[in-house]
């Protein structure tokens, strides 16, 4: 085993490979650009060398910045985690050149998965099934025609050398294929500068299945059964689950063999994905191999009870694999939930901050959290924003399930804007649970992930209010009993000091709608314990509310509810004037709009022109001198596979444009200069 390994990554995963290391009591060696100088994973390091400026190409994509501090610090090894140098066959070549080991696979294999027709072609061989489809040499359009009518419609246009669903485009009949053929030609031109096409079977409802295999240098091979990760969001995998529902013994071993199988054809070692795609009646394709650790496997390692760091630098010391496959045993079911810092509502915008404040659920034999970073510290604009992986196991997918939506309800993050609510309604919705899933999950059940419903909002503002005016009046009961004088009419809360006795009214807002609750207090309860009765009026709908607070735990409160003959229990959280409640359906938030703190602009202007993060800019909608109003896009930019389109803050003139069409941008530089429009 090695003394020392060297982790060529940074946040949670390069946190997560020391936890490892240190188990096995191999030292450790961080590296860190200037933004992450005080990160987690520089702290738990037992060393720590600087390699650069905080974007990415400036350090952690710089091999020999890497390699150089590898060998500063004597260490035989390196681990890349995933992304940065992960998949990269130059830097594995690069260390062993000096003889430093890459905790992955050969080069060969990296170079092999490399392009999707030749992925295809070595998979073909070895017998491993692929999407009916087209990958030849011959690339005029007749031929690709000829193809897609001889498989049948819908197929889908791939580009070859393409990546992050670009140069992709589904075709549903014989009529639309020239037209989709030209776009997506066009595409890939543009982004690859290469527009070589396959033709595949488009399938309509598929799950994106993928099998973890692990191999040796002694010829051994298994497969640690499956993931699926078919929610994903313009494919990026969102919640991840292990086994997949619905899987049988012999599918499952049908896979895992298929997996073994395309990994032997590369001369694999190491720990590898095989994705498959699973069709409704069973059939599976073959659609990439990553050649590296993914951020999914802590599901895997919660239902097989094996530490896949572990293995790998077992592996990568020469170590035979710990476990034959008949010695692994798949126990429970385990999710994964990426907590982003990033904004749902607003087309998964990455978010930056600093993280005022951030409590996790407590982590126990069912919760696992994987985290790079601890309250206070920054989400930059030069990283992924993933804050934390929450991991949750239990003994079937049922109860896993519950523990999750429990957990995503206990988290707590302020500071920054989390994806945690788009989580949870993701996980409590109804198709979720009853594993009505497929690639398309998210666009199919989008109304009830982003709950616009209002008549869904209407049922629970009369109990977001109830809530309020209960922790008014309970927060008045410990104002009192703390006082001198507990009697005192100031501390009373039934009548609220309004000429009308016993009636007031709220105004609670949810996104930028105002709704004003009617409030009338039928009978004065006596403190804890004793339901309070309100009549509440939203929209002249009357609500016959009673309610009683539970448990005020440190990360929630507790309510029991019975509005209009229907009792029921919530969770809720309260910080200021924003009300979540955590509900079966989903978590409804809202804000306690306050009368009197005079007129705060809401308008609080959006954080500037700034790059959100690093990435590309895609196109550039206007030009100096333009009058522009609010809210009117101004430029795209693409990062971590998605585009982001940068909007007007408000009315005014654009004054210069920094970048142009197809350069790379650093997350927090200028792209425009802009001047606000004054209003008189
Ligand atoms: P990229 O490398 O651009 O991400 P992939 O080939 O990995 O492209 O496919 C990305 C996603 O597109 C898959 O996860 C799946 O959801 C969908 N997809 C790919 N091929 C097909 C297909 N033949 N039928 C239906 N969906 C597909």
């Amino acid at each position: 085993m090695f003394n020392k390994i060297l982790i060529a990554n940074r946040g949670e995963i390069a946190c997560r490979i020391i936890k490892t290391a240190k188990k096995m009591g191999v030292l450790t060696v961080a590296v860190y650009s200037d933004a992450d100088k005080d990160s987690l994973h520089v702290h738990i390091a037992d060393e720590a060398i600087y390699i650069g400026p905080s974007p990415s190409r400036e350090s952690y994509l710089l091999g020999d910045n890497v390699i150089a501090a590898a060998i500063k610090t004597g260490a035989q090894a390196i681990h890349p985690g995933y992304g940065f140098l992960s998949e990269n066959a130059d830097f594995c070549r690069a260390c062993s050149a000096k003889n430093i080991t890459f905790i992955g696979p050969p080069v060969g294999a990296i170079e092999a998965m490399g392009s999707k027709s030749a992925a295809k072609n070595i998979m073909a061989k070895a017998n491993v099934p692929l999407v009916p489809g087209y990958h030849g040499d011959d690339q005029s359009s007749a031929i690709l025609k000829q193809a897609a009518d001889d498989m049948g419609y819908p197929v889908l246009l791939k580009a070859t050398a393409g990546g992050g669903g670009k140069g992709m485009r589904q075709v549903w009949s014989e009529q639309e294929f020239a037209e989709g053929l030209a776009a997506a030609k066009r595409e890939a031109m543009s982004s690859f500068g290469d527009d070589t096409m396959l033709v595949e079977k488009y399938l309509t409802q598929p799950r994106h299945v993928e099998i973890q295999v692990f191999c040796d240098n002694h010829k051994n091979a298994v497969y640690l059964f499956e993931r699926d990760c078919s929610v994903q969001r313009r494919h990026q995998k969102v919640i991840e689950e292990a086994p997949a529902f619905g899987m049988n013994e012999e599918l499952r071993a049908e896979m895992g063999e298929s997996a073994i199988k395309s990994a032997q054809a590369i001369g694999y070692q190491g720990a590898g994905t095989v994705e498959f795609l699973l069709d409704v009646d069973g059939s599976f394709y073959f659609m990439e191999m990553n050649t590296r650790l993914q951020v999914e496997h802590p599901v895997t390692e919660m239902i097989s009870g094996q530490d896949l760091v572990e293995w790998q630098l077992r592996v990568a010391a020469g170590e035979i694999l710990p476990k034959t496959q008949q010695q692994l045993v798949l126990n429970g079911h385990a999710f994964e939930a990426r907590i982003y810092a990033e904004d749902a509502n607003n087309d998964f915008l990455p978010a930056t901050g600093k993280l005022s404040l951030l409590q996790t659920p407590i982590e126990s034999e069912h919760v696992r959290i994987d985290t790079g970073v601890r309250q206070g510290d920054e989400v930059s604009v030069y990283y992924d924003p993933m804050i934390a992986k929450l991991i949750v196991w239990d003994e079937n997918r049922d109860k896993a399930l519950k523990r999750l939506s429990k957990a995503l309800s206990e988290y707590r993050i302020n500071g920054v804007t989390t994806n945690i609510d788009f989580l949870y309604n993701l996980a409590t919705s109804k198709p979720f649970i009853e594993e009505d899933i497929d690639t398309g999950f998210i666009e199919k059940n989008h109304d009830l992930i982003f709950h616009d419903n209002a008549q869904e909002l209407l049922n629970e503002l009369p109990i977001a209010a109830l809530y309020l005016l209960l922790s008014i009046k309970e927060k008045a009961l410990q104002n009192a009993q703390q006082s001198n004088d507990p009697h005192s009419p100031w501390h009373n809360t039934n009548a609220w000091r309004l000429n009308e006795a016993h009636a007031h009214s709220l105004v609670l807002a949810h996104n930028d709608t105002e709704y004003t609750v009617e409030v009338e207090q039928l009978c004065q309860s006596k403190g804890q314990g004793s339901d309070a009765h309100y009549l509440i009026n939203i929209d002249g709908k009357q609500f016959d509310c009673q309610g009683t607070l539970t448990s005020t735990s440190s990360q929630n409160d507790g309510m029991i509810v019975n509005i209009n003959g229907h009792r029921s229990q919530t969770t809720i959280s309260f910080d200021d004037e924003n009300i979540s409640l955590y509900r079966a359906n989903g978590v409804f938030n809202f804000t306690h709009i306050l009368p009197d703190y005079g007129q705060l602009d809401n308008d609080d202007s959006h954080g500037g022109l700034t790059a959100p993060m690093n990435g590309t800019m895609v196109s550039v909608l206007v030009k100096a001198g333009q009058q522009v109003s609010k809210d009117q896009p101004l430029v795209i930019m693409e990062a971590m596979k998605m585009e982001h389109t940068i909007k007007a803050p408000n009315d005014g003139t654009i004054d210069e444009v920094f970048f142009q069409a197809g350069d790379m941008v650093d997350g927090g530089s200028e792209l425009l200069s802009f001047t606000e429009l004054t209003k008189e």
